[in-house]
């Protein structure tokens, strides 16, 4: 029996071939070497995100074999998930230190980043999405319609572009940088939409996946969200009911919650400690609890009602159902201790970096 796909026609989630999309990247190699020349460096080590780990070895042959023989080539096995989850460890045994497939959070001598762009062209999807955008008819109206943009870091190379195209079909295209955590003009992370602060109704996201538009369409319900992902050859609207649903039901779980669990990450840009202490100087029942990776497993032993994590916000929202108690943000631990209404529910952002 066959069953029907829950994506329309031409998605390519309905074939499997969004994952054969060949992407090869610019490693940057040279930029390493000279590095590694520079500093007379022994020791090199290579931090890549979950998805890219399986590269790791290649591009460690490909270092060693440009430099001399007594430089160590290490690999971090941490898990990493964005700019803000550097291998710290790694980092200050090591004379270079480079971190794969995130744009810079900060700017520091002590870790050379190399973004990694995806090679997907955006256009075809882009021509797709004007369907959900508002019409640049100059009979109807003389004023160009305003439309923000925005992108992720894989996408940031194209980013002028992609600008210049909406332009050239007649959109006044409202862009800016976000604040600190944000490296780029219009570019957004899981936990960042300060670059959507912009004064227009319609914000085209284009990139993969929906947990950015989500997060997007959250922090700004005035606009209408459109994503055009090229990725996965589909363009949505973003829809904010079914996760609002899945909040509202862990704030109403916790709302019992004597015992808290307070979550403070101890990766370099997940900390948030005045959040973590305003908690616990709130609350004689709430504990502190540090650790790097906020897993459901580390988690599990301890005794409590409820948890209300401080540290990056994907885990709370993404991951949140799988933890064996509710997982709350800070926001929400306020809902469900009573100290703020219900419709003040938002999503979480961070902001700044360390
Ligand atoms: S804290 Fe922000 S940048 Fe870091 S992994 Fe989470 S969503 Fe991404």
């Amino acid at each position: 029996m066959s069953q029907e796909s829950e994506y329309s026609e031409g998605d390519l989630r309905n074939t499997g071939m969004s994952l054969k999309h060949d992407r090869e990247w610019d490693y940057e190699l040279d930029r390493i070497v000279e590095a590694v020349e520079e500093r007379d460096a022994t020791k090199v080590g290579l931090q890549f995100p979950e998805g890219l780990k399986r590269r790791g070895p290649q591009v460690a042959d490909d270092i060693r074999e440009l430099v001399p023989d007594d430089v160590t080539v290490m690999l971090s096995g941490q898990p990493c998930y964005g700019a803000c989850d550097l291998d710290t460890f790694l980092m200050k045994r090591t004379d270079v230190f480079v971190h794969f497939g995130h744009s810079p959070m900060k700017n520091t001598d002590k870790v050379i980043y190399v973004p990694l762009f995806s090679n997907v062209d955006v256009f075809p999807i882009m021509e797709e999405s004007l369907d959900e955008l508002p019409s640049p008819d100059a009979e109807a109206s003389p004023d160009a319609p305003s439309v923000g943009l925005v992108t992720t870091a894989q996408h940031m190379n194209r980013f002028e572009e992609m600008k210049s195209w909406l332009d050239e079909r007649g959109f006044d295209v409202r862009t800016r940088k976000g604040d600190d955590r944000l490296t780029h003009e219009g570019q957004v992370l899981g936990c960042n939409y300060a670059s959507a602060d912009i004064d227009a109704d319609h914000v085209l996201y284009v990139g993969g996946g929906k947990f950015h538009p989500l997060g997007l369409a959250m922090e700004h319900p005035d606009k209408k969200v459109v994503i055009a992902d090229p990725v996965n050859n589909v363009v949505t609207v973003a829809d904010t009911e079914k996760f609002l649903k899945q909040r509202y039901a862990a704030v109403h779980k916790a709302m019992d919650a004597r015992k808290w669990g307070v979550i403070f990450c101890t990766k370099i840009g997940q900390g948030r400690w005045e959040q973590a202490e305003e908690i616990l100087e709130d609350n004689d029942d709430a504990y502190l609890i540090t650790m790097d990776e906020v897993t459901p497993d580390r988690l599990r032993n301890f005794d409590m009602d409820a948890f209300v994590n401080t540290g990056c916000p994907r885990i709370t929202t993404d991951d949140g159902p799988q933890f064996h108690k509710p997982m709350l943000t800070p926001g929400e631990y306020e809902i469900a201790v009573g100290n703020e209404p219900l419709d003040e529910l938002s999503f979480d952002t961070f902001h700044g970096t360390w």
